[in-house]
């Protein structure tokens, strides 16, 4: 198979921006696992099951059919539909953003994905980007990006993706606080928490801009 390049990190490090210029840039097939986590939790919510209701949540999982496709450009994210329902815009508002951890602890959904991911992977030739690419879904990857910043770059980063999307306006002082939570809940579940893998190499990208990180990672690739 070709190689598979691995990104994980917290919320908000970059990792989509940049697993898709990478993706661009070396012709490869560009996969975001967390739209994956997103789009289950919209269901969720939309039928209005309750978000510690694991079997019927487990039921929803291994029975739903999710659908990726790029973005228009660069720039924008990953187009999803789960079944057939166009969720692209629905799975970034707070709502699901705020609950997509509680679901994304639950050892049934987390296989029901780890399935798909696996089989997206089959040929490799794949920028696959979320918190346990490295450790669980493509543990043989051939490289290993642990992607990272600080909180408040982080929050100023998510506040410029929302006024680009045409969200409504958050503080930083919130995003900071949401962010902080999320990290919180990701690298303290008991499945597959959000971890550096031991042969990742961090790229911490305070100051940096996209094009020197795609820039980085693209080296460690093709050297
Ligand atoms: O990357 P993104 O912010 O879209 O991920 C949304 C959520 O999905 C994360 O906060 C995490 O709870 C979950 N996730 C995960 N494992 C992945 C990707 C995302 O648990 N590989």
């Amino acid at each position: 198979r070709q190689p598979i390049i691995a990104i994980d990190g917290p919320a908000g490090a970059g990792k989509s921006t940049v697993a898709r210029q990478v993706a661009a840039k070396l012709g490869l097939v560009y996969l975001d696992t967390g739209a994956m986590y997103r789009a289950i939790t919209w269901l969720v919510l939309q039928k209005g099951i309750a978000l510690d209701d694991e079997c019927a949540i487990a039921e929803l999982a291994n029975h739903c059919v999710i659908q990726l496709s790029p973005g228009k450009d660069l720039q924008t994210p990953v187009q999803v539909w789960i079944n057939d329902t166009d969720v692209t815009q629905a799975i970034r508002t707070h709502e699901v953003t705020s609950k997509v951890s509680a679901i994304a602890a639950q050892s049934a959904v987390r296989q029901a994905l780890l399935k798909l991911q696996q089989n997206w992977g089959k040929k490799g030739g794949l920028v696959a980007e979320g918190r346990d690419i490295g450790t669980q879904v493509f543990p043989d990857a051939e490289v290993k990006i642990f992607l990272t910043a600080s909180v408040s770059e982080r929050a100023r980063r998510r506040q410029q993706d929302f006024q680009k999307q045409g969200q409504p306006e958050v503080s930083i002082e919130q995003l900071e606080k949401d962010i902080a939570e999320r990290d919180r809940k990701d690298s303290t579940r008991k499945v597959s928490p959000l971890q550096k893998a031991a042969d990742a190499v961090e790229i911490r990208t305070d100051g940096m801009s996209v094009s020197e990180v795609t820039e980085q990672i693209v080296d460690f690739y093709t050297n």
